[in-house]
């Protein structure tokens, strides 16, 4: 489904929405105004999916908006690169903010004039302590904090201090601007929090221009106040932030007055979602990059192959709620396999190559059989794929001495050939070390299109492709990146990465369609789960990466749990 379709659909409820809803039943809002605030200080995960998914659906689905919004304010780690990429990924995930760019530094003269504002009203002061002297001042959970000795300084002589510092006149960490509310408050964050900061670094948006940055404190409020935004929606660890957010709104000339709400963040199992160590991963070279297809991130589960519905569907179904909770990853696995089932071509490919000819078919020709492209979607139609004397089918699918159950190729035994024929293997070629090599078969050329002419049952079968049409292929198999199921409970996630997250199959052959997949399609090869071609590809060099395997561990959860969904 398009996304704009969804417009004007106020989605699942959940206390958020209910919260809306009566703001707009009771007149206190007009229009809905929600932002997506990210700090460009790496590249967006699927948590985050969830807040956009959350400020982008109330806002466009209560016939507001949604303003794209950075909050850049700590140039020391934000980059270009990661604005660009930010943007990119919230488009991919169908969303669009339309002409609302914003960026917390376009407003940095403004908050500069509301810190003075501050100081001149007694609610802010310059102070003189180095950061380390801060905390020692700020006490603890339990015991109050002691005022600064620069806490009463009179308000001229902050203001110039303010100036000065602006001006480029004082090193790093040398003074900050802090508010003047309460040293001994029980919530720390009311506690004269910091400000202003100086920080001589150049800013990707405002270059020199600025040697003092607001902090996210002083920033975030203040910017939904300047563009309007009525329900500032962020995850819990703010909750303790929101005293301070009110205080500041009260004490300023806004334009505006919005509250914030706070929500659960996603915890996904195997998963490791903050921006800090997947900047590790990538820095130490643990991954390939920030869209390596194992990546969290939204770049990586793009280059996977991951559909954007399929997690639009996800966040859909988490819901959201107050409590903090982890997410079982089958639960996203099953719905992006439920999305790509619906949608992804069927193809045939062989991982791990054998070999096989057939001996009574005529060398030399070949024919061309009919396949359905979709079982699950009559109108994707059929293709055509070629048959002849020499196949491959899976190393697997064949066994010399197979046990009981094994309803696959072995000697003597008669298998079906998908699409194709009934083949019996009649011999088996090893080499000197006793490995398989090739295999001998007949087939029956009356059961064209793998139809039994006589009610002749097999218990097998294959997929294959034809030797002389094969396309090689590299294809990559994917485990997950982690073996802790809790990745947020503390330990070294490095210790915990799993030596196998990447498996790089070599010499795979696929059938000769493949090639005219459109970029960003997903294929299903048949009976190994679902692939999409990798932009590392060249002409010579097909690469595959596997989205996800067929089996489906979170339908087999829910069965047990006696078939409700979530
Ligand atoms: P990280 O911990 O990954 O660095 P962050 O909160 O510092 O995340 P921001 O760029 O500040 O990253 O996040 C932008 C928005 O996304 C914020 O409103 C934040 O609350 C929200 N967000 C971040 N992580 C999650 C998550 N796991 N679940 C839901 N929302 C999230
Ligand atoms: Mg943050």
């Amino acid at each position: 489904m398009n996304v704009a379709e969804t417009d004007l659909d106020e989605g699942p409820r959940d206390f958020i929405r209910d919260i809306v809803r009566s703001d707009l039943a009771a007149g206190r809002v007009e229009t809905v105004v929600t932002r997506f605030p990210p700090e460009p200080n790496g590249y967006l995960h699927i948590g985050h999916a969830k807040s956009i998914c959350l400020n982008f659906g109330v806002g466009r689905g209560f016939g507001g908006r949604c303003h794209m919004r950075f909050d850049d304010t700590n140039p020391t780690k934000e980059e270009h690169e990661y604005i660009d990429s930010i943007q990119e990924d919230v488009r991919w995930l169908g969303f669009d903010w339309g002409e609302h760019l914003y960026f917390a530094s376009d407003h940095f003269e403004r908050l500069y004039e509301w810190g003075r504002h501050l100081i001149r009203n007694g609610d802010a002061y310059v102070d003189d302590l180095a950061a380390s002297e801060i905390r020692e001042y700020r006490g603890t959970l339990t015991e109050p904090g002691t005022d600064s000795p620069y806490r009463d300084r009179p308000v001229d002589e902050s203001l110039d201090l303010f100036a000065r510092m602006r001006a480029g006149e004082f090193p790093d960490g040398a003074r900050v601007l802090r508010a003047r509310i309460d040293m001994a408050s029980g919530n720390i964050n009311m506690r004269d929090p910091v400000l202003y900061r100086i920080l001589h670094a150049e800013h990707p948006r405002t270059g020199t221009d600025w040697c003092i940055y607001p902090t996210y404190d002083f920033a975030h409020g203040q910017s939904d106040a300047i563009e309007g935004v009525t329900h500032s929606l962020c995850t819990l660890e703010f909750e303790d932030h929101r005293p301070l957010y009110d205080w500041l709104i009260e004490r300023l000339p806004v334009p505006y007055v919005p509250k914030q709400y706070e929500f659960a963040r996603l915890n996904l199992t195997y998963t490791i979602m903050s921006k800090r160590a997947l900047i590790r991963l990538v820095r130490e070279g643990h991954v390939r990059g920030w869209d390596d297809p194992r990546m969290p991130t939204l770049s990586g589960m793009r280059r996977r192959g991951i559909p954007p519905e399929a997690i639009r569907d996800f966040i859909g179904r988490i819901g959201v709620a107050k409590a903090d909770n982890l997410v079982d990853v089958a639960m996203l696995e099953h719905c992006i396999r439920d999305r790509l089932n619906k949608r992804a071509p069927r193809r045939m490919g062989v991982l791990d190559p054998l070999k096989v000819v057939i001996e009574n078919y005529p060398e030399g020709e070949g024919e061309v059989l009919e396949a359905v492209n979709n079982p699950e979607d009559p109108e994707a139609g059929t293709r055509a794929v070629p048959f002849g004397r020499e196949i491959f089918i899976e190393r697997a699918d064949f066994m010399k001495d197979p046990p009981r159950k094994f309803f696959r190729l072995a000697p003597g035994r008669e298998v079906r050939l998908r699409y194709a024929y009934f083949i019996t293997c009649t011999d088996v070629i090893e080499d000197a070390s006793g490995e398989v090599v090739e295999l001998r078969c007949t087939y029956d050329p009356d059961t064209r299109g793998g139809n039994s002419p006589d009610g002749r049952k097999v218990k097998g079968t294959l997929h294959w492709v034809s030797a002389a049409h094969a396309v090689a292929a590299e294809i990559h198999l994917y485990d997950r990146l982690f073996t802790r199921s809790d990745m947020s409970a503390s330990g070294d996630f490095v210790a915990d990465l799993n030596p196998q997250s990447v498996t790089v199959l070599e010499g795979c052959r696929v059938e000769p369609e493949v090639r005219n997949t459109a970029g960003g399609t997903v294929i299903q090869f048949e009976r190994q789960g679902y692939f999409c071609v990798d932009p590392d590809s060249t002409e010579d060099n097909l690469v595959f990466n596997r989205t996800i395997g067929l089996r489906d561990t979170w339908a087999k959860i829910q069965s047990a749990e006696g078939g409700s969904g979530p």
